[in-house]
């Protein structure tokens, strides 16, 4: 086979040594082309008779199946290995791709061939076939295919306006954060700032041909500033740009002001909302999500600001006492970093020498052959796209394979930022054979140097424990159609269970005992040091998850309360919001919500409330570890079965009282934040809303 995309046989691995630029757009083309063949023969099939699940379903599955073996090496490899061709080559594909996509959500026979074979599969069955019918089913309807064709041609138009308009919101706050600059010629007046983001700002003053220093609005200038600069005219200056951004506070032209845009925004996806049967937006994105209702998810927000909001004006007060005087918004970092680091003394650089990712990376399979029994072996044999990328095979107890494992943690320019997991192969047995999950778990850790390992950082060391639990969730599902196995299917509020509640055991004295030794002395982390570490993790635990609150209640509300009539209200929602949930002051000028991209930009539209929902599910499942041991096989039994091998399979909230033996708590995450109960049950708490 001279195109080696096309190799899309059951379990066969991507031969990333061989794939080239130009291997890509025509094995899209074939395997697109083989696809829309299959499916018109499906569909002409099904007129003569009636259809099921096994005639199909399954064969729409393999063809799933078979595109994911074409594009994901492609996908990955853009992501961890480009190049100007592969890019050049992968957006001629998107266009692509889309339109298949578009072509299948958008097929009325097929949803109404998916509605006729959901009536032969009874609910609840236990290998997960009407689940994955019923999200197709509503995936269908969410995408306005059941709508009458005038109200289906205006829910695309709406469709296509709402891309146009939150990639001009970002484009727009992009624009905003450009125009502005700011030119420093005197050094005493940048006291307190980082040597590294001095640095950037010289070069870009020299690049400019000016003296002194020129800093940006990008996000780590505005950070480094807020944080660090002991000159407190300069934080102001930088506080007011970053929290006026694309809006009619800002000097920025006013052609950039994101405030009509985000009206439009709202107004667009109210009525998509209401076409497709919804009575608002908020209500359709909780359609796919795990919460029920959007008072649901209002009183779990709301019961979460009680339970801290004490707790935050303490915290604020003693930040207060600190500063020895009343705290402006752009004082507030500034003084946190000093507090915590009397409190506390610990930094980074202090703790990167007991963690090298060696010793990290054993320890961590330590603890998964603990957990869970399994044994992960490197094989040097299989292809992969970098020198320094490994391959490893997942073995269960008994040593029989169930998966394999990508890993590829160094930063390299050709690389992506950030970290992630991605599925490289998904489990499936259609036919009777079965093909095992295989995982791509990828970092941008510093690589060794001639002298040392890579050394991590504790937050990194988190971000790879993080990354291992979405793989555990890919690698260890027992489901078989690939649309509803590992990560496929599960609600996107609960996606982030496993991953951060793999984080917990980061915080374990036993299991730091286990992931560091000093990369010369091969000591671990001394008790003190953890000690320190562990209190710092609570440090204003209280006033970061007010913030995250007054997002998500936000966020919320636009979308739940926005009427026609009346338009957005988005300042005076966010003044009822700010009133009922801030302990700290926002200045009069602050338009936040004008650079909210989580939001307006998309994604997280009426979806930012899941952070805070994910996070009470991983500390509450976490905290039964605390209660029965935290290196106890029972608990880790339990959990994969109900939570990390069902996939899409089955409703999260049941699984999850299946395993915990009763509803999540908001509990744990609170005593995981260092908000204790009995500050949250103090008098003086208020209401929590106005
Ligand atoms: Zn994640």
């Amino acid at each position: 086979m001279d195109n080696p995309l096309l190799d899309t046989r059951a379990g066969a691995l991507p031969a990333f040594a061989t794939i080239r630029p130009e291997h890509v757009e025509p094995a899209l083309q074939d395997r697109l082309a083989a696809n829309r063949a299959a499916l018109e023969r499906l569909l002409a099939a099904s007129r003569n008779g009636p259809v099921s699940f096994e005639d199909l379903i399954l064969p729409l599955e393999e063809l799933g199946d078979q595109l994911q073996h074409v594009w994901s090496p492609v996908s990955h490899l853009h992501a961890v290995a480009n190049t100007p061709e592969l890019r050049e080559a992968y957006n001629r594909c998107l266009p692509l791709l889309a339109r298949y996509q578009t072509e299948i959500a958008q097929n009325a026979e097929l949803y109404r061939l998916f509605a006729a074979v959901a009536q032969t599969v009874p609910e609840g069955r236990a290998d997960g076939a009407r689940a994955l019918l019923d999200h197709a089913l509503r995936d269908f309807r969410l995408a306005g295919v059941t709508l009458p064709p005038e109200q289906k041609q205006r829910f695309m138009e709406i469709m296509e306006a709402l891309a146009g308009k939150q990639a001009l919101f970002e484009q727009n706050l992009l624009d905003a954060m450009a125009a502005w600059s700011h030119h420093e010629t005197d050094a005493a007046k940048l006291d307190g700032i980082p040597a590294n983001t001095l640095e950037r700002a010289a070069e870009a003053a020299r690049a400019a041909g000016r003296k002194g220093w020129l800093f940006h609005l990008d996000q780590p200038s505005y950070v480094a500033v807020l944080t660090h600069a002991r000159n407190r005219e300069l934080r102001a200056l930088f506080h007011r740009a970053w929290s006026t951004r694309a809006s009619d506070q800002a000097p920025s032209p006013p052609g950039l002001d994101n405030g009509p845009l985000m009206d439009e925004i709202l107004a667009l996806r109210h009525e998509a909302a209401e076409l497709v049967g919804y009575t608002d937006f908020a209500e359709y994105s909780l359609a796919t999500k795990m919460a029920a209702s959007v008072s649901e998810v209002r009183a779990f927000l709301e019961r979460l600001v009680v339970a801290s909001r004490f707790a935050g004006r303490s915290e604020f007060a003693e930040l207060e006492a600190h500063a020895g005087h009343a705290l402006e918004p752009w004082d507030v970092a500034f003084h946190a970093e000093e507090l915590r680091l009397r409190k506390f003394a610990i930094s980074d650089e202090e703790l990167r020498p007991y963690f090298p990712l060696p010793r990290v990376l054993e320890g961590l399979f330590a603890l998964v052959g603990r957990l869970y029994g399994l044994h992960l072996e490197a094989d040097g044999q299989v292809a992969v796209w970098h020198p320094t990328a490994r391959f490893f095979r997942v073995l269960d107890s008994g040593g029989a394979p169930i998966g394999g494992l990508y890993m590829d943690l160094y930063a390299r320019p050709e690389k992506r930022s950030g970290a992630w997991m991605d599925d490289c192969i998904s489990r499936k047995r259609l036919d009777g054979r079965l093909q095992l999950p295989v995982a791509h778990l990828v970092c941008n850790f510093a690589p060794p140097t001639a002298t040392a390992p890579s050394l991590l950082s504790h937050d990194e060391v988190l971000t790879l424990f993080h990354e291992m639990g979405h793989a555990l969730h890919h690698l260890l599902t027992r489901i078989d159609y690939p649309s509803i196995s590992g990560i496929h299917g599960v609600p996107w509020d609960a996606v982030e269970l496993p991953s951060q509640f793999m984080e917990g055991f980061a915080w374990e004295p036993e299991i730091l005992a286990m992931i560091s030794g000093h990369h010369e002395s091969g000591l671990p982390l001394p008790p003190e040091l953890v000690e320190r570490l562990r209190q710092s993790r609570v440090f204003h635990g209280a006033l970061h998850m007010l913030r995250q609150l007054e997002f998500s209640l936000f966020d919320l509300r636009i979308h739940a309360e926005y009427s026609p009539g009346q338009g957005g209200r988005i300042m005076k929602l966010l003044g009822e919001v700010r009133d009922a949930v801030a302990v700290v002051p926002a200045a009069r000028y602050d338009r936040f919500p004008n650079g909210f991209a989580h939001i307006f930009g998309g994604g997280y539209a009426a979806g930012y409330y899941s952070y805070k929902w994910a996070e009470v599910l991983s500390s509450d499942a976490y905290a039964a570890f605390e209660e029965e041991g935290v290196l106890n096989p029972a608990p880790a039994a339990r959990f994969r079965r109900e939570i990390l091998e069902v996939g899409g399979s089955r409703d999260i909230a049941a699984a999850f009282r299946a395993f915990r033996g009763r509803p999540p708590d908001i509990a744990a995450l609170l005593r995981h934040s260092g908000i204790t109960a009995a500050a949250a049950s103090e008098t003086g708490t208020g209401p929590a809303t106005a």
